[in-house]
């Protein structure tokens, strides 16, 4: 936590606001669409899922649909097209920012369009707050007239040519779960630059109730809304969001000052107008053997480590979605290690974690 967290939920009890409503998610929306340049609407809910599982719907996503979704991410990017009804197409990364492929994307929809079924929506990942190529993504997204799902999740505090993760998409997520670089224990928002899809997103969070007097429901709602309390905690972390932000960074600075001159060790570099919160430091290695021996190298040394993210297309639970590949997801789980990186590192926790790669670098 950064400081004020405590002081801003005692609001919430003092004032008996302990409701999916209130001043502090009022205020706490406002802090994040001041973050995002201030001319978004946001909806604080109850986690990035729920966020992610209300802009497909609103974006029109319906029972047989195909929804094209990056794969190299977290599950949480494409379940909620599940949950819909519908099917994910995935499609591979870009050695650049290792998000979405805009070439291969636009092979995928030809390809899709061609078997009768045109996507209804594509789901873009920032991945570890790298931002994607939203350019060349936007120009596919528009050629074919297909909406694009920012997964803004990893990416709060990223900029892509000046412009803030989280505007780039036509309805974009964020996430606050705790593992996040902001957190509100559990929590999301959907972002959007569109008022009536920011009231249609708050009135399916709150079972969408229609108006009037009684409980009258025309349309299936959800309980999605943020509670006024943990909205207090988002508050507070917003207040701190720009340290988190350099801490992240100095973090892969660091590892990759100390790290990065060893042959065969990559770092994501940043291309030119892309700025990443650098949510996770992530190392690729020249093999999976070497990746497996670090890894277990820093597990002896009581330190957590973990590989990249298992590309979806290789999860038993998607193994009968259509897929469209070029090796490079793949490739970056075999080789790839995620390094510890909390904002609240010290200098000798990252010099432990370098000089335990460096010892079993050198030995092998
Ligand atoms: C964390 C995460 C989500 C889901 O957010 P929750 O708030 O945990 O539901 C979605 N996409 C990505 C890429 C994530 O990292």
């Amino acid at each position: 936590m950064g400081g004020r967290e405590q002081s801003f939920v005692n609001e919430a009890f003092d004032s008996n606001w302990i409701a999916p409503l209130g001043p502090n998610v009022d205020r706490f929306e406002e802090a994040i669409a001041l973050q995002l340049g201030g001319t978004v609407e946001v909806a604080a809910l109850s986690s990035g899922t729920g966020a992610l599982h209300l802009g497909l719907e609103i974006l029109g996503v319906k029972p047989g649909d195909e929804v094209i979704c990056q794969s190299f991410t977290f599950s949480a990017s494409a379940n909620p097209i599940c949950y819909l009804g519908a099917r994910p197409v995935f499609v591979d990364s870009e050695r650049d920012t290792w998000n979405l492929d805009a070439n291969l994307l636009a092979n995928a929809i030809e390809d899709r369009m061609r078997a009768g079924k045109k996507p209804k929506a594509i789901v873009a990942v920032h991945l570890y707050g790298m931002p994607y190529n939203a350019e060349a993504i936007g120009l596919v997204a528009q050629e074919y007239g297909i909406p694009v799902l920012e997964d803004s999740a990893e990416s709060l505090g990223s900029t892509y040519n000046g412009v803030a993760c989280g505007t780039l998409g036509d309805i974009a997520i964020l996430s606050f779960n705790g593992n996040k670089i902001i957190t509100t224990s559990g929590g999301g928002a959907l972002v959007t630059s569109r008022k009536e899809w920011k009231e249609r997103a708050v009135y399916l969070a709150t079972q969408a109730r229609d108006d009037a007097p009684h409980y009258q429901h025309s349309t299936v709602g959800y309980n999605y809304r943020m509670s006024n309390v943990l909205a207090g905690i988002g508050r507070g972390q917003m207040e701190v969001l720009d340290d988190r932000v350099t801490a992240r960074r100095r973090n892969f600075d660091f590892y990759r000052n100390f790290l990065g001159g060893i042959p065969g060790i990559e770092f994501l570099a940043e291309p030119q107008g892309y700025y990443s919160n650098r949510w996770l430091t992530c190392m690729l290695t020249p093999s999976y053997e070497v990746r497996e021996k670090i890894r277990k190298a820093l597990l002896e040394e009581n330190i957590e480590s973990r590989p990249l993210w298992k590309p979806l297309h290789l999860q038993p639970v998607f193994e009968n979605s259509p897929n469209y590949l070029n090796g490079v997801s793949e490739d970056l789980f075999d080789r790839g290690l995620c390094l510890p990186s909390g904002s609240n590192l010290s200098g000798e926790d990252l010099d432990r974690v370098v000089g335990t790669i460096t010892k079993t670098l050198q030995n092998d």
